[in-house]
């Protein structure tokens, strides 16, 4: 029987992480390791400076002390009875879209299992102002959770996939859209005068794009984004090059006194 690991940032108790392993039953044993209190926005943090707990919730449900990848490292090491054919993070309160997804522990889990060298996805619902119905986002995530199994992606490769609110009406294969980062912090005084700071998710401002993750949503679609562990910027190689053809070990030596 096929072993699906299923992880999130939002706690073993959220609703979509309980939609999601339930969803995808069908397809395999299902194990949820997922963090005991939420690690939202802890992006793909590994915790190496303190013991880890876990805690064995229910049969398949086990709560670690921890972040999403560390959930996966401790899943996969010490809770699974062998490799994972597939690692599936969320179902995600909120979007990951965009730049955001650097920040976000939901993908970073999937991202995690991508690393380790398992089929991967990571599953987001758009925010809603009222009650939250994940059993469409579940669906979406079985049916591709099912191609993944049948039909591998190469080794790093793993899907963002981010579901827009009401019943499901159709998918599209997107890239990561950029936003102008405006982040505001705010700075505010406590009771003993002291400064603290709240960082606010200031003003979107994306860049339009028609094949982008954002589009997609707004257009009512399902995003599909395949993601990969590789953050260099392969065309700006040449570039980098010439600028750093000239250093010669002299270069480096401590700089002097200028005359
Ligand atoms: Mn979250």
């Amino acid at each position: 029987m096929r072993r699906i690991l299923v992880t999130n940032d939002d706690g073993y108790f959220s609703p979509g992480i309980i939609a999601l392993g339930r969803a995808l039953e069908p397809l395999g044993r299902v194990t949820i390791v997922a963090p005991q209190t939420e690690a939202s926005a802890v992006g793909h943090a590994l915790t190496l400076r303190r013991p880890l707990r876990l805690e064995q919730v229910s049969e398949h449900v086990y709560a670690v002390d921890g972040t999403p990848t560390d959930c996966v490292n401790i899943a996969i090491d010490e809770v699974l009875d062998g490799r994972p054919d597939l690692v599936v993070s969320g179902i995600n309160r909120g979007l990951n879209i965009g730049d955001d997804v650097t920040y976000s522990g939901t993908v970073a889990g999937a991202l995690e299992g991508a690393l380790l060298g398992y089929q991967a996805m990571a599953v987001s619902l758009k925010s809603t102002p009222g009650e939250w119905d994940f059993e469409p986002a579940a669906g979406v995530a079985r049916a591709l959770a099912a191609i993944l199994l049948e039909k591998p992606l190469p080794n790093r490769t793993f899907l963002n996939v981010n579901v827009p609110l009401g019943p499901v009406t159709g998918i599209r294969v997107t890239v990561q859209a950029k936003r102008n980062h405006i982040t505001q912090v705010d700075r505010r005084l406590d009771p003993r005068q002291r400064p603290y700071f709240w960082i606010e998710e200031a003003m979107d401002e994306w860049e339009p794009h028609d094949q982008s993750d954002r589009q997609a949503i707004a257009d009512g679609l399902v995003s599909v984004t395949p993601l990969q562990p590789d953050l260099t910027d392969h065309k700006a190689l040449t570039l980098v090059d010439g600028m750093t053809r000239g250093l010669v070990p002299a270069s480096f030596a401590k700089a002097g006194p200028t005359s």
